[in-house]
């Protein structure tokens, strides 16, 4: 199978280029093809010699993803079913925000890290994808804009779909750098956040980068025995690890993180958790924010269930009372297959033989 094109940086392509003994500006040709025009054959690529379209086309391709399924909400979230060169499927979710479209992607066919109450730890990790094969989702959803030809823009990108970035390192970091090029698609890095269960080394890698993309932590509990009984990782990372790490990417970049907080009904909800949350973001206080997440109950794990607003309510008022930047976060797409993993699961169920080959 070839690799797609779009999984390549500017540099990595004009690098290419230039092995070809072509010259380089025919790099910034194929970028603003690609990006700008955002076509889906290299033979539209009229301003490029033949036999070069002839050679581009032999070693690359440029969409590799084709679209299965896809659902609107009425709240105006997409969401999609793709499958892969060799078969496996997985999700990428768009959800209109009043800041603009920001979608979710996708970065390994299923996850290892098995936390407890997710849908996408249901499947083991069976590979990661390229960086060609994330960068394809974003670019699927801003065609399906263009086709609707109202002149919308996909703004903002979150890694939080099925997968474990930071245990796809390389590749999401390609992929930042794509979609952040500003000759390109030209998402601002503070329109991207990627989110991590809390892979400590990783973080400390991340810091180093020097990329100006958001971090997500997710955190969903404030000390190590609840931590480590959802989150596996924990045992691994746990607190004291974690908070280092955080310490040095806020120390080395300057910049906040967001601290991700799902409420599980009578878990990791009560007035106490949310007083050990206070005290153990304490330290960075101003450089940090709790995002306080409904729970998508997965049926698979019915132990767990969404905190009633009353609890909620409780929770965000200790940590208010303690000086914690918090919000609620909304939700998005309830009447579709919502929950992270969700649709590709369902789908699986559904229609497990057509659907995938190699699941
Ligand atoms: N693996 C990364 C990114 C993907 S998960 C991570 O864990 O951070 C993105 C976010 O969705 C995480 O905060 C995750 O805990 C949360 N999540 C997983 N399952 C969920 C569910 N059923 N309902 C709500 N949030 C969920
Ligand atoms: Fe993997 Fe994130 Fe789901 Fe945990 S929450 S299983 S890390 S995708």
């Amino acid at each position: 199978m070839k690799p797609s094109i779009y999984g390549l940086t500017r540099a990595q392509l004009s690098e290419w280029v230039s092995k070809q003994g072509e010259k380089p500006f025919r790099a910034e040709q194929i970028w603003d093809w690609l990006y700008r025009k955002r076509v889906q054959s290299f033979d539209a690529m009229t301003n490029l010699p033949q036999h070069f379209t002839d050679l581009l086309a032999e070693q690359f391709c440029i969409n590799p993803l084709q679209q299965r399924i896809v659902q609107e909400s009425a709240d105006g979230t997409v969401k999609y079913l793709f499958e892969l060169p060799d078969g496996m499927l997985i999700e990428t979710v768009m959800m209109r925000q009043h800041y603009g479209l920001s979608v979710c992607v996708t970065t390994q066919v299923g996850c290892n890290i098995g936390c407890t109450f997710c849908a996408s730890g249901l499947i083991k990790k069976q590979r990661d994808l390229t960086s060609g094969e994330i960068a394809a989702q974003v670019m699927l959803v801003q065609k399906y804009f263009d086709e609707k030809g109202q002149n919308e823009r996909v703004s903002h990108v979150v890694v939080m779909g099925i997968g474990e970035p930071f245990d796809n390192y390389d590749n999401v970091l390609n992929f930042l750098r794509i979609i952040n090029d500003d000759r390109g698609l030209a998402i601002g890095a503070r329109h991207i956040t990627v989110s991590t269960s809390g892979l400590a080394h990783k973080i400390r890698d991340f810091a180093n980068e020097g990329v100006q993309v958001n971090l997500a932590v997710s955190l969903h509990a404030p000390n190590n025995e609840l931590r480590s009984s959802i989150m596996r990782i924990n045992r691994s990372f746990p607190l004291e690890k974690l908070f280092e790490a955080i310490a040095y990417y806020i120390d080395t970049t300057n910049r906040r993180v967001t601290f991700e907080y799902i409420m599980l009904n009578r878990v990791n909800d009560w007035p106490e958790n949310a007083q050990e949350l206070a005290d153990l973001t304490k330290k960075i206080r101003k450089l940090s924010y709790v995002n306080l997440i409904p729970y998508n109950a997965v049926s698979e794990h019915d132990q767990y269930s969404r905190s009633p607003k009353e609890r909620v309510d409780a929770f965000y008022d200790v940590l208010k009372k303690n000086g914690v930047n918090c919000v609620v976060r909304q939700e998005h797409g309830a009447d579709i297959d919502a929950a992270c993993g969700q649709l590709r699961s369902n789908t699986m169920k559904r229609d497990q033989a057509q659907l995938t080959r190699k699941a």
